[in-house]
């Protein structure tokens, strides 16, 4: 068992508008660390923030992102001091930080895929998963501080290099609109996506579910405001472990935001450190019962939730706790996110059986 963190000083270089403040800052990078090295532990953990600027890696965001996007982008990284839309801003070191925000994701699934019973994660920004091909995805508003879409590319990495199906689970308080638009039509590619209705991006609703050959491997849950831990780990029961026991992932990727915690600032969710602990506890189980290591992609995230939901979610993994099933019957959830999780399940009856 052992616990990667990736991270490089490059995540600092992507910054707003000198004397503007904004959410989504360098900052987020040192509370993240901070907090990691108080629960270091050598012989468990490693963290490496000597990532090499590898241009062998930057095919992937042509893979992801159409050319003319990428032209977009770095024409205004040229201008600098900019923004792409009223919530994205732009720097001049916005592309050489996003370039290797990709790069880092792809080296932290390569070290995931060989490796059983593993977390690594990619301590990265700008985040991406609002991204999709063309920028703004799917009539959303903005990009939401994104620029390239990090976990895209691990999934597309693990395609490549023929791990598949994989699952990506977004547990940010936003809807990862920008990944599911880009696998839309890829059935390799299931997309479980949590996250709170009525706010940013306004997509994500549970008739959405791909299209194509890809019908019913694009999962949304989205909840009320003031939904709990036993909200999300009643999803956690419902779909997201029965869906891993059915279609055996040979990846697993996690769109890792933590502004769902109570009070984190962006979001009226109240998830705290039971469901963040014991996720992560869920997934080494997994990690250890299916044989395949866990890449989890940082995404939101602007306060609390980098301090305790990140905290929480890495004890969590090293705890070894294997009594989740116990907890799991125990919980409360809500009357709506029991009647959520029923639609979205007779949804998907036809394409993925789950009970
Ligand atoms: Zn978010």
């Amino acid at each position: 068992m052992s616990i990667h963190i990736l991270y490089s000083n490059t995540f600092y270089l992507h910054r707003p508008l000198a004397g503007v403040y904004h959410p989504e800052n360098p900052s987020r990078i040192d509370i993240i660390i901070n907090t990691i090295k108080k629960i270091y532990l050598p012989q468990k953990m490693i963290i490496d923030n000597r990532i090499n600027y590898d241009v062998g890696y930057l095919h992937y965001i042509l893979k992801i992102h159409d050319k003319s996007y990428i032209e977009f982008v770095n024409s205004l990284c040229t201008a600098g001091d900019t923004y792409i839309d009223s919530d994205t801003y732009v720097s001049r070191n916005t592309c050489r930080t996003a370039e290797m925000a990709i790069i880092t994701s792809i080296k932290s699934i390569e070290i995931a895929l060989s490796q059983h019973e593993v977390l690594v994660f990619a301590v990265v920004r700008p985040p991406g998963h609002h991204v999709g091909r063309y920028g703004r995805a799917m009539d959303a508003p903005t990009q939401g501080f994104c620029i390239y879409n990090n976990v895209a590319a691990t999934a597309l990495y693990a395609i490549d290099k023929g791990y598949t199906p994989i699952i990506i689970m977004d547990i940010d308080v936003h809807h990862g609109n920008g990944t599911q638009e880009i696998f839309w039509y890829e059935p390799k590619v299931i997309h479980i996506d949590i996250h709170q209705y009525g706010i940013y991006p306004g997509t994500g609703s549970i008739d959405s579910i791909g299209g194509g050959e890809a019908r019913g491997t694009k999962i949304n849950l989205p909840l009320p405001p003031y939904s709990s831990d036993d909200d999300y780990l009643y999803i956690i029961k419902e779909i997201f472990i029965p869906i891993i026991e059915l279609i055996k992932p040979r990846a697993i990727a996690i769109s890792a935001g933590f502004d769902a915690y109570k009070g984190d600032g962006l979001s009226e969710m109240e998830v705290t450190h039971k469901f963040y602990s014991l996720y992560g506890a869920l997934l080494r189980a997994l990690s250890k019962r299916i044989g395949v290591g866990i890449t989890a992609v940082l995404e939101g995230g602007y306060s609390i939730g980098l301090k305790e939901g990140i905290q929480s979610f890495i004890l969590g993994f090293l705890s070894d706790f294997n009594k989740y099933e116990e907890t799991l019957k125990n919980i409360s959830p809500s009357k709506k996110t029991i009647e959520i999780v029923t639609k979205v399940k007779n949804i998907l009856k036809p394409f993925i059986l789950i009970n």
